[in-house]
Parts: structure tokens; C-alpha cells; sequence
């Protein structure tokens, strides 16, 4: 028997290759919960303002994608302990909370009852994979503490479905070992969130971010670093525009055509375009 090598992982290139050209526009309508308790303000309105087009290698999309569907499995691990899991609203669509002016959303994993520890309470349910170094400092400090990001995206969810309990189920993606924490519904945490994502929606310019020094090393992996501290300009489109006003309902408006803006014009922008 002989093995063929693939010493520079030829076959794997081409196929993250693939991945990436397959890749959709990661340009998001809204601002979503799940980003609101980044520690830099400023990195999340780049986000939501598309100051840039975030472009992922094929092995990152495979990493999301597997996220994805660590979801069903976890969903039928919960039922298979006895747990009822919800997926769906009694619409038949997937949970979503909004807040304020509509431009503050985000969609919910799941909800769960029957969960060992609070039977009767419905939980709110958020499932993620973690490397192995993630997950290992997840077992020892706890989502507060170790993923306040989640956290933060927990409480808003919890206060748009008015839940009082959420369960945080986290995979290690090294030898499939299940960490999970119920987590009480912090009302003062979630306002204070929830105020935060609102001010970054409605301001007109980039807030100051975490740091001033582009060798800060929290800055080295922020995807906005170009704009931020070395002059790339922000991308061309309408919510980058200084003639562009955030307006209620979720709705963008041309403030020189006093237009409303869909989706497609906003991403276009037009010859006046002028950056903030
Ligand atoms: S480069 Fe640093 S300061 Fe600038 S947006 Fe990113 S994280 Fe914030
Ligand atoms: S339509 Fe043109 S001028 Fe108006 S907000 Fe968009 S890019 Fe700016």
C-alpha cells in the first residue's frame, strides 16, 4: 500500500477556494444583538455603518458553517434528555427580538423546557463552539466572566422574549466535550446593552474606539484596523455617506432626495456620496 501526500494541502486549498467564492455579502441590514457587547464601540458602528467589506479565507466560512450545524445536534442532544426545544415562534419563523428603532435585532437558537435544575421554566437557549483554548478558559471563569459577549447577547434576548432563565450549551470543537450554565436574566444588563447598540446606531460619526495605537493588540484583529488607524477610506455606499440619516422603522433616507433607501440603493450609494 502506498500513500499519495499532500504535503502543501493542495486538495484543501481548493476546496477553502471554493468556500470562498462562494461567499455571500456579510453585509448585515440591521445592528445584530450578538455584536452589541463588543468592547469597541467604535468596531461595531464600522460593522453596521458597512465601513468595509469583510472578505473571509474559505477555512473561516467553514469554521461558521460548522457553528451552524452544531445547532440541530445540540438541539436533538436536549431532546433526547427529555427537554421540549422550540426552534420556531407560533408563527412558524425562527424568534427574532427587535428593539427601538428597529435597526436592533437579532435571532434566537432556541427555547427550551424541561431543563434539569428549572424544569418548569422556559429557557432561552444560545449554543456555541469554542477552539480548545476558548473552551478550557470557559470552564474556568464562566460565560460572564470568560464571554461577555454572550453574555450581552443573551440578556437581550432574554428581555425581547421576556424570559427569565437562558441555558448557554458550548461545544469544544477538539474532542466534542458539552459545557453548558444556566444564566439568570440581569434586567440592568440588558438595558444598559440594549442603550448601548441604540447610541452606536444613532451616531452620525465613528465613536472613539479602544485604543489610539494601531500596534494595540486587541486592534491587530479588529477587521476595521485599515479605516480606523491607517486611513483605508470607508467604503462607498449610503450608510457611509454624510448625507444619510438613520431614520425609524429600520429605514435609511437620502437627506439631498429626501428618498427612503432600500437595501440594494443603500449598498450602491450614488456619484454625491461623500464619506463621514
Ligand atoms: S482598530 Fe481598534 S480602536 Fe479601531 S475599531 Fe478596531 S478595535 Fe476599535
Ligand atoms: S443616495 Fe447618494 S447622497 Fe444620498 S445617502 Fe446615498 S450616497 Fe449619499
Amino acid at each position: 500500500m502506498s500513500f499519495e501526500y499532500d504535503p502543501n494541502g493542495n486538495l484543501a486549498n481548493l476546496i477553502y477556494e471554493q468556500e470562498a467564492k462562494g461567499q455571500g455579502d456579510s453585509r448585515r441590514p440591521h445592528l445584530g444583538c450578538s455584536q452589541v457587547g463588543r468592547e469597541c464601540a467604535r468596531e461595531v458602528w464600522y460593522g453596521f455603518r458597512w465601513a468595509g467589506q469583510v472578505v473571509w479565507e474559505g477555512r473561516m466560512l467553514r469554521l461558521f458553517d460548522r457553528g451552524q450545524r452544531e445547532e440541530e445536534v445540540l438541539v436533538k442532544a436536549l431532546r433526547s434528555i427529555g427537554c421540549e426545544v422550540w426552534e420556531e415562534d407560533s408563527n412558524g419563523k425562527q424568534f427574532r427580538v427587535e428593539f427601538g428603532d428597529g435597526h436592533l435585532s437579532g435571532s434566537v437558537d432556541g427555547v427550551a423546557r424541561g431543563v434539569p435544575g428549572a424544569p418548569k421554566t422556559p429557557h432561552l437557549l444560545e449554543f456555541k463552539t469554542h477552539n480548545d483554548r476558548s473552551y478550557k478558559d470557559l470552564l474556568k471563569k464562566g460565560v460572564a466572566e470568560s464571554k461577555p459577549q454572550h453574555m450581552v447577547q443573551m440578556q437581550m434576548y432574554m428581555c425581547g422574549l421576556k424570559l427569565k432563565r437562558a441555558l448557554y450549551v458550548a461545544v469544544n470543537k477538539n474532542d466534542d466535550s458539552i459545557y453548558t450554565e444556566r444564566i439568570e436574566y440581569d434586567p440592568a444588563l440588558a438595558k444598559e446593552h440594549i442603550s448601548r447598540g441604540l447610541d452606536i446606531i444613532a451616531s452620525e460619526r465613528p465613536p472613539p474606539g479602544i485604543s489610539t495605537r494601531p500596534d494595540w493588540y486587541k486592534c491587530k484583529f479588529c477587521n476595521f484596523k485599515g479605516q480606523c488607524h491607517s486611513g483605508v477610506p470607508l467604503s462607498m455606499n449610503c450608510r457611509t455617506c454624510e448625507n444619510v440619516e438613520v431614520k425609524f422603522g429600520g429605514e435609511w433616507e437620502c437627506k439631498l432626495s429626501g428618498d427612503k433607501l432600500s437595501l440594494e440603493e443603500q449598498k450602491k450609494g450614488c456619484k454625491e456620496w461623500k464619506s463621514v
